[in-house]
């Protein structure tokens, strides 16, 4: 075994453990691989260690990859978790199989309206933020009271309008909490977004609930399965540590 292919078990390894002592399926958590800043070969290795999802947050470096690896699909699965500008919505409605980071009705109608009719639809979530971390990405939910119902209009709004749009599949919510050391201060903030995901879940009224909460990287997603996470996005712990990206954010490439 390689260095790359351990990392990969023990992650597997550590997954089903914290789903088990949640009282949870061990299958019932989702492993999104986090390949940004690693080479096609990386990812071309630990797909043939068994892992199908890949996570990449550049849109250049991430079609580049995609292109390298054609001959993967259609078992490869790619996601974007990475911030999308709008006039990048047409490279990835053609090269994605979801983007977890919609945040406004634009993007989504343009992502819907760019998807190529030979491909199924795009299977979205929409990025929440609770706390104001990171970047400040993600739909204003910050003022949540769910007593009050104040601050979830907005998201709820966006939910339904995406419903709508025939090339997009509404598959769930991601968010990315303030970085906490400890694992009960984790474990709150994860539990609010789980809040979040049931209360639009049941607002929603349809036949096809969200079966998708993105939540918990290599430094939390013990607790983020604590609290009910479908999908935790790790990179660092199966790939190393990465360099500086190779697009850093802001800057137009394509
Ligand atoms: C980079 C990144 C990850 C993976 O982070 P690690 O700490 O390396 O596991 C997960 N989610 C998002 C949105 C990222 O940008």
């Amino acid at each position: 075994m390689t260095d790359l292919t351990q990392r990969y078990q023990q992650v597997k390894h550590d997954i089903q453990q914290a789903a088990l002592m949640a009282g949870r399926a061990p299958d019932s958590v989702h492993l999104l691989a986090v390949s940004k800043a690693f080479a096609a070969e990386d990812v071309e290795a630990l797909f043939h260690a068994g892992q199908r999802s890949f996570g990449e947050n550049y849109v250049q470096e991430a079609v580049a990859k995609i292109q390298a690896l054609k001959s993967l699909q259609p078992s490869i699965q790619w996601h974007l978790i990475g911030p999308l500008q709008s006039n990048k919505t047409a490279i990835v409605a053609e090269h994605f199989d979801w983007v977890q980071t919609v945040d406004r009705l634009k993007i989504a109608q343009r992502l819907s309206e760019q998807r190529p009719a030979h491909l199924p639809p795009l299977h979205v979530c929409i990025q929440v933020n609770l706390d104001g971390g990171h970047n400040k990405s993600g739909i204003d939910c910050m003022s949540v009271n769910f007593d009050t119902g104040a601050g979830l209009q907005a998201l709820q709004t966006l939910a339904c309008q995406i419903g709508l749009l025939p090339r997009l599949t509404l598959r769930g919510l991601l968010a990315i909490p303030e970085p906490y050391h400890d694992f009960a201060a984790q474990q709150m903030a994860f539990t609010r977004v789980k809040a979040l995901f049931d209360w639009l879940n049941q607002q929603l009224h349809t036949n096809h609930p969200m079966d998708t909460l993105s939540m918990g990287m290599s430094a939390d997603f013990p607790a983020a399965i604590a609290s009910g996470s479908t999908l935790v996005r790790v990179g660092s712990a199966i790939f190393g540590q990465r360099a500086p990206p190779l697009w850093p954010k802001g800057q137009s490439h394509l």
